[in-house]
């Protein structure tokens, strides 16, 4: 089942994108919790991080590289946190696996 992700993808929902290429897209999050939050995702349909195989390396070094870039376009010198949550442990709620990128404030440890 495509997630809301899969539709943003598509363009069948708007976004505000930040980056695309053949392999991952990043664009702002709906809902942000810093002045700056984006996400990246991979176009392939990955469900999460327990998801992933051998075969997924490059995709997930792609977004991460990209999750740098963007961040760098988006002038977070001062560092930005890198999140995936994973499950339903971990805090996902949407099943297409994606890095939360957030900067522009202090991030406090540990997350709740
Ligand atoms: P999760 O809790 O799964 O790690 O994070 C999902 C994120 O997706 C949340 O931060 C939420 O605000 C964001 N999100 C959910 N639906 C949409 C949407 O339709 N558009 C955008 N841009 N972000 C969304």
């Amino acid at each position: 089942m495509p997630s809301i992700f899969t539709k943003i993808i598509d363009r069948e929902i708007p976004a505000e994108i930040l980056h695309e290429d053949d392999v991952c897209l990043a664009f702002r999050d709906i809902s942000p919790k810093a002045p700056t939050h984006f996400l990246v995702i991979p176009k392939k349909e990955i469900v999460s991080l327990a998801d992933l195989t051998e075969a997924d390396e490059a995709i997930v070094g792609r977004c991460i590289i990209v999750a740098s870039q963007v961040a760098a376009a988006e002038g977070l010198e001062g560092g930005y946190r890198l999140v995936c949550n994973c499950g339903d442990d971990g805090g996902q709620e949407v099943p297409h696996l994606h890095f939360h990128v957030m900067g522009g404030r202090k991030m406090t440890w540990p997350p709740g």
